[in-house]
């Protein structure tokens, strides 16, 4: 038997034929993401970006936190990002596609613009339900690898040409969704959409060398202080790591550049659940909840108002790093004892 893995799933299909007239119809089009985009955010963004661009229409970014450095060769394709103008710069358009997000907060400083727009925005994205979707018309599927992966059965529904800096986008947002192929995201139709954009152009080498291989030393400076935080228990399999407030301007680095440090606690033999804590230095806490095998890293995550997939979460926790971590990892063991 042979399987047609890039056939788009029936029920996406009919979500992405309700979607697109109200894409056609816009004339502007803002895109947006989550704060402190990640690799799947700005890679879709750039990716969808440069299809609506094919079709004729005025498209540009605006996120509520700055266009992280390490995805600045995405923009070299010339889409543009006006995270800068904020608000405005999203009302001007007829139109707004939220990615990567299933709940409006996320959206930080503009999740109260985002609310009071005309139109409600677009949604595509591959989270769990959150409790206040950003918008009712929607293309989500948990089960894409990324929402890289819906913007890819976006263009092969619209019959758009997979560009190569469209495939690059693509499979950026693919590659670190899975953390380079590697988590329990990484299906069977993920591998054969990552072969077809291989096939449209990507050389994989080069996306190692702009994402995994490009880092500031900084980074490295970083992990090998945060690796000496690490504390281990193996009697529940909960182990954590933490990020002091300060920590990353003193290495000249920013949030994205944190991308799969809490792998770090999360690969050691025995370990079920990784918890990363970054202190934001305002009362606030930046909580990372990483599973492996049965525990619900979603669920976990939804007990301190954040959320995320079953294997990867995360939320903002008030209150001091030490205060946030004895009261998550209470939680986690209590959770962890009953499953
Ligand atoms: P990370 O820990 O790498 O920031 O995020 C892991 C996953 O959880 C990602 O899919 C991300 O979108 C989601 N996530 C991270 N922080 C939050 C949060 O504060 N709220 C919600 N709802 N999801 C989050
Ligand atoms: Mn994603």
């Amino acid at each position: 038997m042979t399987l047609d893995l890039l056939a788009v799933p029936l029920l996406r299909r009919s979500a992405i034929d309700a979607l697109v007239p109200h894409l056609l119809s816009a004339r502007t089009v803002a895109l947006s993401t989550h704060i402190n985009a990640d690799g799947d955010g700005c890679g879709s963004e750039v990716a969808l970006a440069l299809l609506l661009a094919q079709k004729g229409i005025d498209v540009r970014i605006v996120n509520p936190t700055p266009w992280p450095a390490m995805f600045n060769w995405l923009l070299e394709s010339g889409v543009r990002d006006e995270s800068a103008r904020g608000a405005a710069a999203l009302r001007e358009a007829d139109r707004l596609v939220v990615l990567d997000i299933s709940d409006v907060r996320r959206l930080g400083g503009l999740a109260d613009a985002v609310r009071s727009l005309p139109v409600p925005p677009l949604v595509i994205d591959h989270h769990l339900p959150g409790d206040e979707p950003p918008g009712t018309l929607h293309v989500t599927d948990t089960t894409a690898c990324a929402t890289g992966e819906l913007v890819f059965d976006l263009a092969v529904s619209m019959g758009v040409e997979i560009t190569p800096p469209m495939a690059g986008a693509l499979y950026a947002a693919l590659m670190t969704d899975t953390g380079g192929f590697r988590f329990s995201n990484t299906s069977a139709r993920c591998l054969a959409v990552a072969s077809q954009l291989v096939a449209c152009g990507v050389d994989p080498e080069e996306m190692y060398r702009r994402i995994y291989a490009s880092v500031p030393i900084g980074r490295l400076r970083l992990i090998s202080e945060a690796l000496r935080t690490i504390e281990a228990d193996f009697a529940t399999g909960i182990a954590t790591i933490e990020i002091e407030a300060g920590q990353l301007a003193r290495h000249n680095v920013t949030p994205e550049d944190l991308d799969g440090v809490v792998e770090y606690p999360r690969s050691i033999e025995g370990i079920r659940l990784a918890l990363l804590f970054r202190d934001l230095g305002h009362g606030k806490v930046k909580v990372s909840f990483r599973t492996l095998g049965t525990v619900d890293a979603n669920q976990l995550a939804r007990r301190f108002g954040g959320g995320g997939h079953a294997k990867a979460a995360g939320a903002l926790v008030e209150g001091s790093l030490a205060a946030v971590k004895a009261k998550v990892t209470t939680v986690a063991r209590d959770l962890l004892k009953e499953g």
